[in-house]
């Protein structure tokens, strides 16, 4: 076997910087993997920049960590926190700038994001320790930072790395290489602290709009109460964990905006709840979108819907409250049928999204909602071996050849990979992509979708130039 990687680029640089305790070094350790334990977490031991090599999903990267300036000698600490910090960025292609969402900005912070707004392209905010609710507040504060939008994460907990790593991915090329015909072994590769530890909990949302019932969802799924429902409005329940088990399968609820009692007059979604949604979207694997069945067809639901799908989580779509809809068989099979034809109608990228109806309060058809949650999970986990993709797409090239490009020459789709789990993603490169055209993508996404059988979870898509930096061998085992 020739050694490829003796005709590999250097790896790209990521640096991690931020102030003290905001979790440098839990961030550098995760994405750095168990399989090298390095850190040496004594105290006051003085450690110039850190760097080991790293790999999150496909991409590879030397990760460096700046932590332990903070015990180096000499200056003073703004002065010795800014040389490092610069240094970092002079030398990394990316930085990973870490915030405690916890602690919220503090003014340290805010020196640090006065150094790196000159170099802001290379920047990703990141807003550490966002598990459970306490991160909230910091997160909002974070986008006042001028640097982006904040990547919530939790570096302890595993959670949030596949929003990390499609940020990474904006500024480091994947290791999809085009010869690797071998590349297929279910899971190699992937994100593996995140996606392929099997304790690791399956983390839940429940979201909607106010009022369907999320709370008493929760309270009856996970069989106590542990979050109040009811009448009382504005009753805010801050850090509320709950960890539970289903047949076996170990649980996390991220989060839920229903665990914060809103007004019950409250006809909209105001602008705090949206952000709340959005952001427990974000951290979850699985997200199901509560709706109320004597009213399921509000825009809202469609909206929440639609960022579950654009954040590329798993979605399950519950209609509670179905003891209010009677007996009308008749009735209820054509509001089904309605529900069924918007969502179709809404969502390109998915097709057959799980409906499961219940009452929550009642209990009744609640039995049926955990295993669909499993099922969407384990398609949304799903990786299609490359050459099972490839053998594919030659059929599809067949049965239904790319159109010509401008130049009369017809377009080549030369080869296709799953880059990711968590959604599905898929890269096919194309001899010329941006003549392709979004119809033919369509058709490739379907079929991928109907052949591999990933109903109901966002598939992505995208092409890419056939000429790679990462051709040739990518990584070692
Ligand atoms: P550094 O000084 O920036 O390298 O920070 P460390 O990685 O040493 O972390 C500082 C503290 O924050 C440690 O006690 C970590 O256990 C804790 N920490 C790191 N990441 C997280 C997280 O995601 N959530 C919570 N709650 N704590 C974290
Ligand atoms: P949340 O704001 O989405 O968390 O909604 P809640 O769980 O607080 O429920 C709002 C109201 O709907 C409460 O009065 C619940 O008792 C009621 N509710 C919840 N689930 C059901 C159900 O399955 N059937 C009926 N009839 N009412 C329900």
């Amino acid at each position: 076997m020739p050694s490829a990687d003796d005709r590999r680029p250097p790896l790209p640089t990521v640096a991690i910087v931020g102030r003290p305790n905001v979790g440098k070094s839990t961030l550098f350790n995760r994405l750095v993997g168990r399989r090298r334990a390095i850190v040496d977490d004594t105290p006051g031991v003085t450690r110039d920049i850190r760097e080991a090599p790293a790999q999150l999903g496909d991409l590879a990267f030397t990760l460096l960590d700046t932590a332990g300036w903070e015990t180096a000698g000499g200056e003073a600490l703004e002065a010795r926190m800014r040389r490092f910090t610069e240094r970092a960025v002079d030398s990394a292609d990316v930085v990973l700038f870490l915030l405690d969402a916890r602690a919220g900005v503090l003014p340290l912070d805010e020196s640090f994001a006065g150094w790196l707004r000159k170099r802001a392209d290379k920047v990703i905010l990141v807003a550490n320790k966002c598990e459970g609710r306490a991160g909230r507040q910091g997160l909002a504060e974070a986008h006042g930072l001028g640097l982006g939008e904040p990547i919530p994460v939790s570096a302890e907990h595993g959670e949030g790395l596949s929003d990390l790593h499609e940020a990474l991915a904006r500024h480091i090329q994947p290791m999809a290489e085009e010869e690797d015909e071998a590349d297929g072994e279910p899971g190699e590769g992937d994100g593996a602290e995140e996606d392929d530890d099997p304790s690791r909990p399956l983390l839940l949302a429940i979201v909607g709009r106010p009022n369907v019932g999320k709370s008493t969802l929760l309270n009856r799924l996970v069989g106590e109460e542990r979050v109040l429902t009811g009448p009382e409005a504005g009753i805010t329940r801050d850090a509320i964990r709950v960890e539970w088990e289903w047949k076996g399968r170990p649980i996390r609820l991220v989060d839920t905006a229903g665990m914060r009692r809103r007004s019950r007059i409250e006809a909209k979604l105001e602008a705090a709840s949206v952000a709340d949604t959005l952001d427990t979207i974000r951290l979850a694997d699985v997200a199901v979108v509560v709706l109320d069945a004597a009213n399921m067809l509000e825009k809202q639901d469609l909206a929440v819907a639609g960022w579950v799908i654009e954040e590329g989580r798993a979605l399950v779509i519950a209609v509670n409250k179905t003891d209010l809809l009677a007996d009308d068989q008749a009735a209820a099979s054509r509001a089904w049928r309605k529900l069924s034809d918007r969502l179709e109608a809404s969502f390109a990228q998915v097709k057959d999204v799980p409906i499961v109806g219940f009452s929550a309060l009642t209990g009744r058809g609640l039995d049926r909602l955990m295993p669909k949650v499993f099922e969407t999970y384990e398609i949304w986990n799903r990786r299609v071996p490359t050459p099972k993709l490839n053998r594919w797409l030659r059929e599809m090239e067949t049965l239904h050849p790319p159109p010509l490009a401008s130049n009369g020459r017809r377009i080549r789709l030369r080869f296709i990979t799953q880059i990711k789990k968590r959604p599905p993603t898929f890269v096919v490169s194309v001899s010329q992509p941006e003549e392709l055209g979004g119809d033919y993508l369509r058709f490739l996404i379907n079929r991928l979708r109907d052949d591999f059988g990933l109903p109901g979870v966002p598939i992505r898509l995208t092409m890419r130039k056939p000429k790679n930096p990462y051709a040739g061998r990518a990584r070692k085992r």
